[in-house]
Parts: structure tokens; C-alpha cells; sequence
């Protein structure tokens, strides 16, 4: 369905010896509309800005109460020739997303408890209710004929945490996951985040990835990851482990620059360095989220910069947060119509290159 790209189409293959040219895919994630004729008038934008996949954002609240409005929603994407991403925006509060959950309001056992036994407002990849959530929301996102879901970004709750001192807090000390590490273990789960327990929670991340990515393929439909750029002792590390997870199609990383980072090039270079090498070693295709929330006024070029680095890396796959510099929200960045007029000259440029 969909996923028609401008030089897509039958793929007859390089000739031997001669390495092959990654296809390029252009992204844009898109939120916050749920009207269907007035989102069509976006998405006809976001054509022609040069997107070939729209990666729309599937949250709790679209699926309790705005299903035919996505139905219709991702139809007039595929109409307009490109392919779509559904985004389990805040789901439980383990993915990425500015948005709300009702599933940890609801179902108090499913969220995750800290160290000190506090309930926390995100869900624990471990829980079996979790999981089960998930599955329904796998199967709604297959009947609305989505191509790909985009696994965002999976984490414990992240708490401030020093590289030189383990946190006072952390978790999830929930009794799903002290029971997982006795059995794995042999002894209690201590409340200290010692090395065995970081281990733990970076394996259990990433079994709930490769949980998520199997009963994807299940269903027909590609794998996209979406690993967070720094080191945390909630987030997955060792990104080879999730690389190398045969479900998965697409992986990548957010090398987001603002506000802490001045030399952009070198920053997500760096990312896409790293991002390429895994996904050969692997035989995934490397991908790149590029900021386009947060920018400063004057510093849109910073945009083309990050998308510089990322193709001199090998990257042929890119995707922007968000449409129009995130224009409706908190977030946004100073002038969204200069970040969206960069973004689209970006990608009109990368389709005149050839390789
Ligand atoms: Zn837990």
C-alpha cells in the first residue's frame, strides 16, 4: 500500500561488485489535526516539500476515539503517493511523545515503581498488560493499513543520573520485573542500580523491542527504532543489541543539537557514523531524525547542516520533527516558516543528487 517514492519501482538489482545505492526516503512526523479534509491540505505541502513517508503519530486518545479520522488520514497520505509511519506517540509514557496516557491513569499495576517503591506515571516494558496493550495497538495500526510502525524511542523513566555516581532513584522495581530478574539471576532484585541490574533493564529493552517488532512483522507490516542519543542506565546502550534484532528493517537515532550543542556537523556526524556502521554490519537501512523544533530564529541553516552530515555519512533515509517546525506547540521553533522552507529546499536538493 502506499509507498510509492520518486525513483521507487521495480528494483532490478546493481551489477555485481557494484555497491548499491540506498533509495532515498524523506520524512516528516505529523500531529495535532484530526480533520481529515483540513490534514489533506497539509499533506499536499508536505508533498511537495519532498517527503515520500509521513510519520503520523498514533496515540492512546487516536485510538480510543479518533479511529476513522486516522483511516482516513493515512488513505489520503497513501493517495498522495507516500508512505506512512504510525508513531505510538506516549503510549504509557514508554516511547517519546508530548502527549498524555490514559493506561497508566486506568491500570495502576501496570506502571513502573522506583527504587524507593513510589508508583511512576510511565508503564513498565516488562508488564504483561503492557505488552497486551501493545498487541491491540500493533493490530489497530494493521487495520488502518499503516506500512511501517516506528518504534520511538523505548525507555524506562529516565531520572537524573551522573556518569561518575549511580542515582539515588531508579527503576522499575515493580513485581513483574523483580520476579524476570530473580529468575534470571537467582537472587532478589537489590534496590541499588548495581551493574547487574543495569544489565537487566538494557536486556529487558531490548527483548521488548524485539516483543514489538516480531508481532509487527506478524502482522505484515516493517519495523522503524528509534534509540535515544545518550547514555542512560534507562535507555539501550549497546545499540548493536537492537541492530541486530531480525525483525527490525529500519534504525536509527534523534541527534537533536539545541540547546546544548554548537557544532552540528561533528554532533550528528558522529551519530550517523555510527548509525550507518551498525545498520551494514546488520543489513538494516540507517536512518536520521533531524531537529526542527526548538530553532533558534536566524539559525535555520543548522537544519541543512545536520542533513549534510547525515548524507556525507551514507544516511539516505531522514526524517523531521516536526511539520512546520512544530508551529502549534510549546516547542516550537522561533520561525516555523523558515524552518519548514529549509527543510523542503533541503529535500528538493538531496532529489536532484544522484547517489
Ligand atoms: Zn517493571
Amino acid at each position: 500500500m502506499g509507498g510509492s517514492t520518486p525513483g521507487g519501482g521495480a528494483q532490478s538489482g546493481p551489477p555485481r561488485g557494484i555497491r548499491n545505492t540506498p533509495m532515498l526516503k524523506l520524512g516528516v512526523s505529523y500531529y495535532g489535526n484530526r480533520i481529515p479534509w483540513r490534514v489533506k491540505e497539509d499533506l499536499k505541502e508536505i508533498k511537495e516539500a519532498g517527503c515520500t513517508y509521513v510519520v503520523h503519530t498514533f496515540s492512546e486518545e487516536d485510538l480510543e476515539f479518533y479511529l476513522p479520522a486516522m483511516a482516513e488520514i493515512v488513505n489520503a497520505t497513501h493517495e498522495l503517493g507516500m508512505e506512512v509511519w504510525l508513531d505510538p506517540w506516549g503510549v504509557g509514557q514508554a516511547f517519546g511523545g508530548e502527549t498524555y496516557s490514559s493506561l497508566i491513569a486506568k491500570e495502576l499495576s501496570v506502571r513502573q515503581i522506583s527504587s524507593d517503591g513510589a508508583s511512576l506515571p510511565i508503564a513498565c516494558p516488562n508488564h504483561p498488560l503492557f505488552r497486551e496493550f501493545l498487541l491491540k495497538w500493533i493490530q489497530a495500526g494493521a487495520k488502518l493499513k499503516t506500512d511501517l510502525l516506528f518504534w520511538d524511542e523505548p525507555h524506562f523513566i529516565i531520572l537524573p543520573e551522573r556518569e561518575d555516581a549511580p542515582p539515588k532513584l531508579w527503576a522499575c522495581r515493580c513485581p513483574v520485573c523483580q520476579e524476570l530478574f530473580k529468575q534470571r539471576t537467582g537472587r532478589p532484585m537489590p534496590d541499588l542500580l548495581t551493574p547487574e541490574v543495569r544489565a537487566f533493564k538494557e536486556e529487558c529493552l531490548v527483548e521488548c523491542t524485539r516483543f514489538l517488532c516480531d508481532a509487527t512483522r506478524a502482522e505484515g507490516l516493517k519495523s522503524s527504532v528509534c534509540l535515544l542519543p545518550f547514555k542512560s542506565s534507562s535507555t539501550v546502550n549497546n545499540w548493536s543489541k537492537v541492530a541486530q534484532i531480525p525483525s527490525l528493517g529500519i534504525f536509527g537515532t534523534d541527534p537533536y543539537w539545541q540547546p546544548h550543542q554548537r557544532e552540528i556537523g561533528s554532533f550528528v556526524g558522529r551519530f550517523a557514523k555510527e548509525v550507518k556502521a551498525l545498520a551494514d554490519q546488520f543489513g538494516k537501512e540507517g536512518m536520521l531524525w533531524i531537529l526542527n523544533f526548538k530553532i533558534p530564529k536566524g539559525e535555520e541553516g543548522t537544519i541543512t547542516e545536520a542533513l549534510e552530515a547525515g548524507y556525507a555519512q551514507g544516511i539516505r533515509n531522514f526524517a523531521a520533527w516536526s511539520y512546520y517546525g512544530a508551529a502549534p506547540m510549546n516547542l516550537r521553533a522561533e520561525d516555523p516558516a523558515a524552518v519548514w522552507k529549509t527543510l523542503s529546499a533541503a529535500y528538493q536538493e538531496f532529489h536532484r543528487r544522484k547517489g
